[in-house]
Parts: structure tokens; C-alpha cells; sequence
């Protein structure tokens, strides 16, 4: 009774949004950049606003990476043929689970225990 997963389309999907992500991580990156040049050329900037604009764009490359190492990981499932499959107790996902987010990990119920 599951339906067929559309692979094809769901590894197109990942993949864009694998390059979005890959996009965003280089705009923080110069962001990131920025901030320090602008220090040390205006001589001015307040110390405590570089250091917040910093964090705050540290914070968002690290959600941008875990975010990618979903993607590839999803994409490695895609490519061994266990995309679609809780990767703790192997049942299959929900479609509306996995269509909220297609780099899903875990069903509803395992999910739940690692938040517990
Ligand atoms: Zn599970």
C-alpha cells in the first residue's frame, strides 16, 4: 500500500536545495568577511556590533551546514536505495512527514525519543 516514492523528482528537489544552501554558506562567508574588514578599516565600528553581526552570521553558516549534511545525507539514501526509510527503525515515512522535509532522518515516533 506505500506508494512509489518519485525518486528522480526528489533527487532534483535535494539537489537545488543542496545548492542553495551551498550559496548561502559562501554569502555568510563573505559576510563574515566583511565584518572584519570593516573593523579594522574604519577603526570605529563598535566593537560590540561587529562581534553580534559576526555571531550572528556564525550561527547561520552552522545551521547552513548541518542543513547540507542532511541534504547529503538524504542524497546518499537516494543513491543506496533506503531514502524513505526511518534510519532507526527502518519503518517507512509518512509522505506528509517527508514532504514538510525531504532530508527527514527519523519517523515521528524515533524523532520524538532523541528530543526526549
Ligand atoms: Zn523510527
Amino acid at each position: 500500500m506505500t506508494p512509489e516514492l518519485d525518486l528522480g523528482s526528489i533527487e532534483e528537489r535535494l539537489r537545488v536545495e543542496l545548492a542553495e544552501v551551498l550559496a548561502a554558506l559562501v554569502d555568510v562567508a563573505d559576510s563574515a568577511a566583511i565584518v572584519a574588514l570593516d573593523q579594522s578599516a574604519v577603526g570605529r565600528v563598535s566593537r560590540g556590533d561587529a562581534m553580534q553581526q559576526q555571531a550572528m552570521a556564525i550561527s547561520r553558516q552552522q545551521r547552513s551546514d548541518i542543513r547540507r549534511r542532511k541534504l547529503d545525507a538524504a542524497l546518499n539514501r537516494v543513491a543506496a536505495g533506503s531514502y524513505g526509510m526511518c534510519c532507526e527503525c527502518e519503518v517507512t515515512l509518512d509522505q506528509a512527514r517527508l514532504d514538510s522535509d525531504l532530508a527527514v532522518v527519523f519517523c515521528i515516533d524515533c524523532q520524538e525519543e532523541r528530543n526526549s
